[in-house]
């Protein structure tokens, strides 16, 4: 066995900025790797390129997708901006074609940097009572014939499951490619690249880190060429996530299976029980036969789970009671239930929809919880004592 110059079990935290590259020679063959995903060891270059600590981060990732290469950036949002950026060829792009229901700041980037400063041409499909209808999207792709679709497996704050195979074989046929934000569903739940996806992209703010504590997001893939735009993509804008960020990543994703299947059993439980109170006038949970897409989360992760977000509303004579029931509720969960504006986080957490999305989902008083991995029956108890006030007043 090689001997290591510490004994330490794990990569360790590299922080410099530029490799020691030795001579000329060793320089030039470093810079003709740069767009490969190389593991070398004397191949580093510049951290804003490259850094081992990231590229063990990586391969963390890369069992967890299954995937030939991820690249880690800085946030969700700067992996949604290295996807779609490396399919802009000047006035030459072709449409971009997005699904409606994905996370609104993904809308508030696409209308504002897309389509305001970059001026590409984007269209969005709609979903039609809960649902993508592919007939309708084949007529839209046939006639659009777009470069890529976007979509998100599983949907915020509706958790519409996208028939994601059916729509990868759909615009296979126009030579469209798919980009899927796979943040929601996560690979323990489902694999797109495994059903013909492109591009997978994940927060890895969200359920990957688990713990709210860094941002960082990933794009993950099997083509070559498209990871090789996407590297030098990522090298010139900066996204890169940090060495440091990095080795929290990778230490904290060893428990992201036990992590998440948890938390997808305490939301199963919990949207079964939400949904019998009568204090409660209607549950989103794609494991509820109720769920419009309910045949879709079966299709896609049989009986495995359904991923850890639940939405509700509460029952009301009018707007204003169900508000009413909405604050009340916030309140007396607070000590247990922190309103915080991400997902993924140990403990459940709750955002009100309306505050974020505004009218975009008109059911007043409507909440959606990021179900955490305590105790499921501490967390009943938590919510049982709350509907309990929220009946009361
Ligand atoms: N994709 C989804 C589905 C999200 O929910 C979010 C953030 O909430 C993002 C992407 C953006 O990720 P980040 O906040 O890490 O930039």
């Amino acid at each position: 066995m090689k001997k290591k110059e510490v004994n330490s079990s794990r990569i360790p935290i590299y922080r410099d900025a530029g490799f020691e590259l030795y001579d000329a020679l060793s320089t030039a063959e470093a810079f003709s790797k740069e767009t490969e995903h190389s593991r070398e060891p004397d191949k580093y270059i510049y951290s804003r390129y490259r850094n081992p600590t990231v590229v063990s981060a990586e391969e963390e990732i890369m069992k967890l997708e299954k995937c030939a290469w991820a690249l880690l950036t800085q946030s969700g949002m700067s992996a949604i901006d290295t996807a779609l950026s490396i399919f802009q060829l000047g006035k030459e792009t072709r449409p971009w074609l997005f699904f409606t229901e994905i996370y609104g700041g993904t809308i508030s980037y696409i209308e504002s940097v897309l389509k305001s400063r970059r001026g590409l041409d984007i269209q969005y499909f709609t979903p039609e009572n809960g649902n993508y209808n592919l007939v309708e999207f084949e007529k839209v792709i046939s006639v659009l014939k777009p470069v890529f679709v976007y979509i998100e497996t599983i949907s915020n704050p509706m958790l519409i499951v996208a028939d994601v195979e059916g729509i990868t074989g759909i615009a296979k046929k126009y030579g469209t490619k798919v980009i899927i934000d796979n943040t929601f569903a996560t690979p323990w739940l489902y694999k797109p690249l495994n059903e013909g996806a492109d591009i997978v992209i994940h927060s890895a703010t969200k359920y990957f880190s688990g713990h709210g504590n860094l941002t960082a997001g990933v794009i993950c893939g099997n083509d070559n060429k498209i990871m090789q735009s996407a590297i030098e993509y990522r090298k010139f804008v900066g996204h890169t996530l940090s060495a440091d960020d990095a080795y929290r990543l990778q230490t904290q994703i060893q428990s992201f299976d036990l992590r998440f299947s948890r938390q997808c059993s305490n939301a199963t439980r919990l949207a079964a029980f939400l949904n019998d109170q009568p204090v409660i006038n209607h549950v989103w949970f794609p494991g509820l036969k109720i769920h419009p897409s309910n045949q879709f989360a079966e299709k896609l992760f049989g009986s495995k789970g359904y991923g850890a977000m639940i939405t509700f509303d509460f029952d009301g004579k009018d707007k204003t009671e169900k508000k009413n029931r909405r604050d009340k509720f916030i309140e007396s969960v607070s000590e247990k239930i922190k309103l915080i504006p991400t997902l993924g986080d140990p403990h459940t957490i709750l955002m009100p929809v309306e505050a974020v999305w505004g009218t975009k989902y008109p059911e007043p008083g409507m909440i959606r919880l990021s179900v955490g991995f305590e105790e499921y029956s501490e967390l009943e108890r938590t919510i049982v004592k709350a509907l309990d006030i929220v009946k009361e007043n």
